[in-house]
């Protein structure tokens, strides 16, 4: 059983992130994890998380979709929850996974604000309407409560059930248009990667520049959320272009794209930070597919995409689907990726920038909880 739940964390470790590129909602870990009319089950609990990831995935009609959760302090200690738990919760601090904060105050709302990312909670953010405007506009704010098959998103402020997002604030496009430099040694959010945490033997990545999160404005001044620091400016940010994977008519992953940072695409690439399409993939897919069927690099703010497979690849122009629009891409053979163009590795099988693929089936996500077992996924009966 307990092998079972640290697999289930470890696939909703893969669903939390701070980079603002890919985040897709703003959670409050310590509320959410206390949300017991989910399941029924203890005071507090981390699957829970991976419950409401699945009901964004189900409400966005996408998989792979991670959330930005911020995380009070004392959650680290919480008795509450089971010391694996407690255990993987700073191991996600550590890799800056999650923001770990002392005094959260709205800084939920200020991180969906300068993202434009929609809010899960169930608060009614009294008396916030005039700093956040936003906050009454339609699936802004969405609370998930139980439903008959997992939470369902309902309306406390501003109505809707549908996540809605909006552009970043200007203030949110002007400091990620900056990298930023936290003078705390080993800050797992704005630091130059390396660790240096009380879990820092545990931590397992660099923090690209690239996925860094917003910081928070104190009087004006960029500050780390972690350590109350004034941020140094370390310079322009690299340049990011989101591209998104659809297999079968739905959107299974989005990935970021940063200048000099290629990535490789294809049934299991072997380079770190690859994307792995096998998990999606029937068996002739995967017959056809490459370990690495292709390489995308972000040049001077254009998408570059080089065949590196076996078998060869397509790009159908403008997102056409009409058999005589597609142009064969040969093994080594490069091109600059067009406006709505997808990228084809095999019929089905298709990549291009993550704003103009959406899903076209009939959506059934792919579970993080898949793994759980069956007591903890018990729902309340109504
Ligand atoms: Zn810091």
């Amino acid at each position: 059983m307990r092998f079972e739940i640290s697999k289930v964390l470890d696939a909703i470790e893969g669903r939390v992130c701070t980079d603002p590129s890919l985040a897709r909602a703003v959670v409050d870990l310590a509320e959410v994890i206390r949300w017991q009319d989910l399941d029924g089950g203890r005071p507090a609990s981390l699957l829970r998380l991976g419950m409401v990831i699945d009901a964004l995935s189900r409400q966005i009609e996408e998989d792979s979709v991670p959330v930005y959760a911020i995380v009070h302090r004392a959650l680290l200690s919480d008795a509450d929850l089971t010391s694996n738990e407690r255990m993987v919760v700073r191991r996600w601090a550590d890799d800056g996974l999650v923001e770990v904060l002392d005094h959260p105050g709205d800084r939920m709302l200020e991180v969906a604000d300068l993202l434009g990312l929609p809010v899960l909670s169930r608060a009614r953010f009294d008396g916030l309407g005039g700093r956040w405007p936003w906050l009454g506009q339609a699936g802004r704010v969405l609370a998930p409560v139980p439903g008959a098959g997992g939470p369902v998103f309902i309306a406390h402020v501003g109505g809707g059930h549908t996540p809605a997002t909006a552009s970043r604030s200007p203030v949110g496009a002007k400091l990620l248009a900056r990298q930023w430099r936290c003078p705390e040694p080993g800050c797992a959010l704005f630091g130059g990667g390396g660790g240096g945490g009380a879990f820092a033997d545990l931590a397992r990545v660099d923090r690209a520049p690239a996925g860094q999160p917003p910081p928070t404005l104190r009087n004006g001044v960029p500050t780390c959320p972690r350590h109350g620091t004034r941020l140094g400016d370390a310079g322009p940010r690299p340049r990011t272009a989101v591209l998104a994977v659809r297999i079968g008519g739905m959107v299974r992953q989005r990935f970021a794209l940063t200048e000099n940072q290629p990535v490789p695409v294809g049934r299991a690439p072997d380079t770190t930070g690859g994307i792995v399409l096998g998990q999606w993939l029937n068996d002739e897919a995967r017959r056809w597919i490459s370990r690495s069927h292709v390489r995308f690099e972000l040049r001077v703010g254009e998408v570059i995409v080089t065949d590196t497979s076996t078998n060869g690849s397509g790009v159908r122009p403008g997102g056409s689907m009409a058999e005589p629009d597609r142009i064969a891409l040969a093994p080594q053979q490069s091109r600059v990726l067009g406006d709505g163009d997808l990228i084809e590795l095999y019929p089905g099988v298709q990549i291009g920038r993550a704003d103009e693929v959406t899903s076209d089936a009939k959506f059934s996500p792919t579970s993080v909880m898949a793994e759980a077992p069956t007591m903890a996924m018990r729902l309340p009966r109504p």
